[in-house]
């Protein structure tokens, strides 16, 4: 039997269906999981996506010929059936599964899942959690796929987080947590302790966050900078801005601050320094190695295609461990939410 996906020059390519799944170079046809910037790129003639990223792929592919199915339903196309099934990584996120003469295949895209701890609670709550599906193959991701990388109960990071900036707030500064303004700020947001202070958005958070609560996700409420009127409010706030605003003009309003940086990254010694933040926060909106494991074998499939990240630790340990294992390199990770902290 054919295989159902191939890696070519301009991104993974289903043959008999005739699409590419989130390709890095313009191709006609592209289904899309999620609207990252290195999933989601601009160029490409039609694109296919879950109808509940329609808010966050407009915002960032204005004017894209764009058709949407909802999770679960099935689209004849090509040869195949397709559909796509929640991810739980950003809104609208998903995984796609393909079926053709009866070999089903399945492409995670970036996803969340509970790690070792197989508890509801863990779940993102500001999208539809991810959701299991059989299959013969599986096309995993693997950002954080090797063994050191365990996330704590995420309850426990927002307490932390919670309690960094009343400590600020107590002592007449700013808090700002730099986190990408897809999917990352506003699973922050929805846990942040609105008594503590004002609750202040970048621009770029805020045109995401909007597209959030368009979609029904509750999240605290909001402000722009320029919209605090009070100087005194601007020394208790919690500011939440996209990494590319540290050391930014843009900061220099909330006078002295103490900053922090979210990421599953932050789990490595060092990667707090390397982004010359005060604190760093372990939060990832990617499995760690447990959720990896858990979310592979859920799907049942014999064969397993490790991309994006560390391919090499993932595909020997699947080898070792039963499974038809191998890689697919491609070119994300370098545009997303958790993109290796640059040197
Ligand atoms: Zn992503
Ligand atoms: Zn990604």
């Amino acid at each position: 039997m054919a295989d159902l996906v191939v890696a070519r020059p301009e991104g993974l390519f289903c043959p008999p269906g005739g699409f590419y799944i989130d390709p890095w170079r313009p191709v006609e046809r592209a289904v899309i999981t999620h609207a990252h910037g290195d999933h989601a790129r601009a160029g490409h003639g039609h694109y296919l996506a879950s109808r509940a990223s329609t808010p966050v792929m407009h915002a960032r592919l204005p004017g894209a010929s764009l058709a949407t199915l909802e999770y679960g339903e099935t689209l004849r196309h090509g040869d195949v059936t397709l559909s796509l099934h929640p991810a739980g990584h950003v809104l609208g996120s998903a995984q796609l599964r393909i079926e053709h003469r009866g070999a089903v295949w399945v492409a995670s895209g970036d996803y969340f899942v509970a790690g070792e701890r197989d508890d509801p609670r863990e779940a993102n709550r500001t999208c539809t959690p991810f959701e299991p599906v059989a299959c013969h193959c599986f096309i995993t991701e693997s950002t954080f796929g090797l063994p050191i990388y365990r996330w704590a109960p995420q309850d426990d990071v927002f307490a932390d987080i919670n309690a960094w900036w009343r400590d600020n707030a107590d002592e007449g500064r700013a808090s700002v947590v730099y986190a990408y303004a897809l999917g990352k700020a506003q699973r922050i947001l929805a846990a942040l302790d609105p008594a503590t202070g004002p609750i202040v958005v970048h621009g770029a958070v805020d045109t995401v966050t909007r597209a959030y609560r368009a979609a029904g996700v509750a999240l605290p409420a909001t402000t722009l900078v320029t919209e605090v009127a009070d100087p005194a409010l601007l020394r208790r706030c919690m500011v939440i801005a996209p990494p590319s605003a540290q050391r930014s003009p843009w900061l220099r309003r909330f006078g002295e601050l103490r900053d922090a940086f979210a990421s599953g990254w932050m789990q490595v010694r060092g990667a707090r320094r390397r982004r010359a933040v005060d604190r760093g926060f372990v939060l990832s909106d990617h499995a760690d190695w447990p959720g990896l494991l858990r979310a592979i074998a859920a799907t049942g499939a014999s064969r397993v295609i490790v991309t994006h990240g560390f391919e090499g630790a993932m595909v020997r340990w699947l080898g070792e461990h039963g499974y038809e294992a191998g890689a697919f390199a491609t070119e994300y990770g370098d545009l997303d939410d958790d993109a290796p902290p640059a040197s």
